[in-house]
């Protein structure tokens, strides 16, 4: 089988823990051990998110004096796809016996005019008081927004259109490569009318991303793996209820966290819709159980049916 598997920011760290390199290491290892557990002969391609990554690096940058201007956010993202790439391919090649690794550093193309530029809407970077957002939003062009209590700058967050590398991945997948491509939804660029691209200040979705990854290659599978067990029906009410086995149709008639759940459930309903293979949602350790659909969300083509819930789920945690 043919898997694009995509890690959620705890691969790499864990809500609270410091964004130290050794930290970081410790959980890709683990990471790599629970790809591991997939098994068989498949063709992996795997992507990650940035978050964290990002955030240092972006904190780095605008406070270092001998910079006249922080780096844009197409450059952190290159530099986050090559550490978090390099990581990744010592990991899983010690994991996965005889499994030979590379990393492609990858561009995202996204339309120049899609209504994310003029509504940015996905924090980036530190917590600032309203006064230092609205200053720092004057100095530097920012846009910045109220994130709870505090201020934060806002950065569009465009829908993938095409990846750039996309035949190179192939190629090397081909060949018999384990890929590690697209991290952080891959470098924002804009393709000019002449075809030639250029960097933007975006940040794309890994989880949509992933989703046209495995859709171009001809995945069979999309796996997307976060600290959750799975997509959970009235997440934080009462009524809250796992969702085991279900279809894009169930799935779309229900209402998801726009900067977390919603992403995931959006890349794996559009990769089952358009072509037909599967989609898991759940923890990265079970990443074996999810793909033989022993645990976690699996979202499979079909008409709705009653929305199938947490037996399964229950009885795997007992
Ligand atoms: P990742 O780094 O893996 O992309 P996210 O934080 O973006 O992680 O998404 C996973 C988180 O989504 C979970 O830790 C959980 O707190 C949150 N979440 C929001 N809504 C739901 C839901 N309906 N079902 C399960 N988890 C949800
Ligand atoms: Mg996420």
């Amino acid at each position: 089988m043919k898997i694009v598997v995509a890690l959620g920011g705890n691969a790499l760290l864990e809500r609270g823990e410091s964004p130290d390199a050794d930290v970081q290491e410790h959980h890709v290892r683990r990471a790599a051990e629970a790809l591991s557990s997939l098994g068989g002969d498949h063709d992996l391609i795997i992507t990650h998110g940035n978050g964290p990554q990002v955030g240092v690096l972006a904190l780095e940058s605008a406070s270092d004096p001998a910079l006249s201007h922080p780096y844009p956010f197409d450059a952190l993202v290159a530099e986050t796809q090559g550490l978090i790439g390099h990581w990744l391919l010592q990991a899983v090649e010690r994991a996965i016996p005889g499994c030979r690794a590379v990393c492609l550093l990858t561009r995202t193309v996204v339309d120049s005019d899609d209504p994310a530029f003029a509504n940015p809407t996905k924090f980036v970077g530190a917590t600032y008081t309203e006064v230092t957002a609205r200053r720092l939003a004057a100095e530097r062009g920012w846009k910045v927004r109220a994130d709870g209590a505090s201020w934060r700058r806002v950065v569009p967050s465009p829908t993938p259109k095409d990846i750039i590398e996309l035949d190179d991945i192939r190629q090397l997948v081909n060949r018999g490569a384990l890929v590690i491509c697209a991290g952080g939804g891959g470098i924002p660029v804009i393709r000019e009318p002449l075809g030639s691209v250029h960097g933007i200040e975006a940040v794309v979705d890994k989880d949509l991303t992933a989703a046209l990854l495995a859709e171009e290659l001809g995945a069979d599978a999309l796996l997307l793996l976060t600290d959750v067990e799975g997509v959970v029906a009235g997440y934080g009410t009462p009524q809250a209820r796992p969702i085991g086995s279900t279809t894009p149709a169930e799935l779309r008639a229900l209402t998801f966290a726009p900067g977390s759940m919603g992403p995931k459930v959006e890349a794996a309903c559009r990769f089952v819709e358009r072509t037909g293979g599967m989609a898991a949602i759940g923890r990265l350790q079970d990443a074996g159980l999810l793909l033989g659909g022993l645990v976690g969300t699996v979202v499979i083509p079909g008409p709705a049916t009653p929305l199938a819930t947490d037996d399964r789920l229950t009885t795997t945690r007992a």
